[in-house]
């Protein structure tokens, strides 16, 4: 059996007043020219990057989309996250004060709040036990002014896949929209409803940027759907609903793809595996999706011990279904450690090993945005982002050589030079160190390394408290590749008057390359060895703007 939609769908169930919508156009929709003069929007005619309207229509990020999703670009919806697709589909289909929609319990909470704001019924159907879906609960609660239907899989907070083949009997008995939210859908390892959009025109899909993509700062979601509901969204949507950065970001990212998915899944396989075997562990729920829904025998006083050594996770353990369950996104392997430490350690008389090994340091100013994570007590994991491919490489030196745990994410203005970000992450860099050292206290406060490469540093470290700075290293070009040498010696000599401690620094060698990464190993050692003897229990609780 096919869908049951009537043959004016999506028509028969769009609000009257959206039908006779006239929409905002833009001033530049009516000519039909790629270019030229535009004295037409009022706006600034000075170039800053931003003083034009970005594109209405998001092309570009369409194009490389579609591609990549296998459907036509006029069947993409592109919003300011997946929320706004929800918010706007109520808004097309939803008569306020008479419609209703309908959806799963326990599920994500936008679809009741936007339900609400929109003066629309919501109903709800309980999952069975298993977290599987009761089509027939589901469908028991259809009226006449019934006209979406929210499944979201795999479902927030339950991390389980629905089946689709009771699905899809949903979308086939039902005359309205069903939408089924995939936010998690990439780490699920299935292939979703796009490839049904042609069968079902009934059937909308949403995706996100926010989850496997990683980038919920820029607020970019999609709904996916026949091309004709697809234009009532984008009749109603505000016209420039989406600003030029995030367009770029979002192409971008589209098409390098994430580099993260496996990782976070494989971490969630071990997390999962490590919490089973906890005594505090009732239960973990198979997840398809970033996060475990976990059941505890005590979840308000684990919540709390989390809270308390500063790991939050989602209390669901008053949600129907859920109950003493919490819900834990998977985050780094370092972060899913200490989880798995604190919930080990739970009712157990000292915490002290507990106390929170990062040095958090966050630094924004006009020309860079910093946010640096260290655990200076061991690790040599690490997370660069500097926007600088050469110097993520040397940091990393630091970080694997050093034993240290780094996490450093900067947002730049690399546009210009590298000078600012270099600098910055030596200041933010020093900044942690110092805080550090300062307080653990019990250091040993001398580091001296000779590594024997073909290339050879020797970097001498004194954590007296006094800045002091010496270099004798000369580079045979100018650059290496792209980065200029002359930052090496700013980067260390800012890191040591930011960190208030001495550096001496020669190195000899052929090759530039080996020569910088020689020094970053040297540096890294010596610190390792300065900071090695007594490491104090006590860590700096260190989170700090500056
Ligand atoms: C996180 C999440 C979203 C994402 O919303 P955005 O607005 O795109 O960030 C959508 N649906 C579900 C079920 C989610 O958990």
């Amino acid at each position: 059996m096919t869908t049951p939609i009537s043959e004016n769908f999506p028509e028969s169930i769009v609000r009257e007043n959206i039908k006779r919508l006239t929409p905002y156009s833009t001033a530049r929709d009516e000519s039909n020219v790629g270019y030229g003069t535009y004295l037409d929007a009022n706006e600034n005619p000075y170039n800053t990057g931003y003083n034009r309207y970005p594109d209405p229509h998001h092309k570009i990020l369409k194009r490389e989309l579609a591609l990549i999703k296998g459907v036509n670009e006029d069947m993409i919806f592109a919003g300011n996250g997946s929320d706004e697709a929800i918010d706007l589909v109520i808004r097309v289909f939803c008569e306020p004060g008479r419609d209703n929609i309908l959806s799963i319990s326990p599920t994500y909470g936008m679809y009741k709040v936007a339900a609400s704001i929109n003066d629309i019924e919501y109903r709800e159907a309980p999952l069975k036990d298993d977290f599987s879906l009761d089509s027939q609960a589901l469908l028991k609660l259809i009226d006449k002014n019934t006209k979406v239907i929210f499944l979201c899989s795999p479902n927030n907070p339950t991390g389980n896949l629905l089946d689709k083949e009771t699905v899809l009997s949903v979308v086939k008995e039902f005359k309205g929209l069903v939408v089924v939210d995939e936010a998690y859908g990439d780490f699920s390892g299935d292939s979703g409803y796009i490839p049904l959009l042609k069968e079902y025109p009934n059937l909308v899909v949403l995706q996100t940027m926010s989850k496997s993509m990683g980038m919920a700062a820029l607020r970019v979601g999609f709904a996916f759907g026949d091309s004709k509901v697809i234009s009532y969204l984008n009749r109603v949507k505000y016209p420039y609903n989406l600003n030029r950065v995030s367009q770029e970001m979002a192409i971008r990212r589209i098409k390098e793809g994430s580099k993260t998915l496996a990782e976070i899944i494989s971490e969630r396989e071990r997390v999962k595996l490590g919490l089973t075997e906890l005594s505090e562990v009732l239960k973990v729920y198979d997840s398809s999706a970033n996060f475990l829904l976990v059941k505890f025998k005590e979840a308000s006083g684990m919540y709390n011990l989390l809270l308390n050594n500063g790991v939050i996770v989602r209390d669901r353990s008053k949600t129907n279904g859920c109950e003493g369950c919490l819900r834990i996104s998977i985050g780094k392997p370092a972060e899913n450690d200490r989880l798995l430490m604190l919930i080990s350690n739970f009712g157990k008389e000292t915490l002290a090993a507990t106390e929170n090994p990062f040095v958090e340091v966050t630094r924004i100013t006009r020309e860079t945005a910093i946010t640096l994570k260290a655990d200076f007590t061991g690790g040599g994991l690490s997370y660069l982002n500097t926007g600088i491919g050469f110097f993520d490489h040397m940091l990393d030196q630091i970080s694997t050589h050093g034993g240290i745990s780094l996490d450093v994410d900067v947002s730049g203005d690399l546009w210009v030079d590298v000078h600012h970000t270099v600098e910055d992450v030596a200041i933010v860099l020093g900044d942690a160190l110092n805080r550090y050292f300062t307080s653990a206290g019990n250091y040993e406060r001398y580091g001296f390394s000779l590594p024997m490469d073909e290339s050879e540093a020797t970097v001498l470290i004194d954590l007296g408290g006094r800045a002091g700075f010496s270099w004798k290293v000369d580079f045979r070009g100018e650059k290496i590749g792209e980065f200029p040498c002359e930052m090496f010696s700013h980067f260390f000599s800012t890191l040591a008057s930011a960190g208030k401690f001495t550096l001496n620094v020669k190195a000899e060698g052929e090759n530039d390359h080996h020569k910088a990464e020689a020094v970053f190993k040297a540096f890294a050692r010596a610190l390792k060895m300065a900071l090695a003897s007594g490491n104090s229990q006590s860590v700096p609780s260190s989170k700090g703007i500056i």
